[in-house]
């Protein structure tokens, strides 16, 4: 079975290349606590540099929140997947809702998903509804969410894909509004049948299947452990070391 992954989307929290140098460091020592479990660090552009010049050739991966989604050098101001590769990035987040929320629209998710694969980055697909309905329309909601991101991706692709599952109104709360191990096990596996939909079984099966929302050293045992997902793509958590070590070692097999 592959190693449990574990995402820090730092989103706007780390705000200093010296405070993010100083994590990551510290990150690195204390990593035999959580051996075996993937760790990345997704810092927001500016501080990719200092995170990595941290990181070296650890263990720890470089991770980034959003690319571009086009590849034609005239878009000022945006990060292709190429910039994003030769830059050291092996992780990089496709479509967060709040990246959805500021416009990014499911054609430009799909060109992104498109431009980060094809540069053989490895790419954190999310999906999310804004709410639960009682007639269980956020199931079909992810369902095409999925399908409309994955339109072109080939099965080869496919390991190179991972899809965190981050439902919006869990997302920045505590631990105890995030979502229930079970209700989380059951969309893990709606998630993997509409995978194995999409690709063949054996394909769909090896996707990981991250959880993001109010992930904190409180819940995340109990998460991993009971709803049977491969990690988790963390947010507010992550920007303190203390915190994000603790969730590393709750998923520690
Ligand atoms: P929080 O962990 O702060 O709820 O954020 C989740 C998230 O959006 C990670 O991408």
């Amino acid at each position: 079975m592959k190693k449990r992954l574990v995402i820090a989307n730092w989103k706007l929290y780390v705000e200093s290349p010296r405070a993010a140098a100083h994590f990551v460091s510290f990150l690195r020592k204390r990593s035999r606590a959580f051996s075996g479990v993937e760790a990345v660090i997704a810092p927001s552009f500016p501080l990719i540099g200092a995170v990595s010049g941290a990181l070296g050739s650890g263990q720890i991966k470089l991770g980034a929140q959003t690319l571009s989604s086009v590849t034609d050098p005239q878009h000022t101001g945006d990060v292709s997947a190429a910039i994003l590769k030769h830059s050291g990035v092996s992780y990089v987040i496709v479509g967060h809702s709040e990246r959805r929320a500021a416009g990014e629209s499911t054609e430009m998710v799909a060109q992104q998903l498109a431009q980060a694969l094809a540069q053989g980055l490895k790419a954190v697909l999310c999906v999310g509804e804004r709410e639960r309905e009682a007639s269980g329309a956020h199931f079909s909601f992810i369902a095409g969410q999925l399908t409309s991101a994955l339109t072109g991706v080939s099965a080869k692709q496919s390991d190179k894909l991972v899809i965190a599952y981050e439902p919006v109104w869990a997302i920045g709360k505590s631990a105890e509004d995030a979502m229930k191990p079970a209700e989380l096990r059951e969309m893990a596996i709606f998630i993997k049948k509409t995978l194995a939909e999409r690709f063949e079984r054996k394909t769909a099966l090896k996707v990981p299947i991250l959880y993001g929302g109010s992930v904190e050293p409180l819940n995340a045992r109990a998460l991993v452990t009971e709803a049977g997902v491969s990690g988790f793509l963390v947010g507010h958590a992550s920007a303190d070391a203390d915190s994000f070590i603790e969730i590393l070692k709750a998923c520690k097999k």
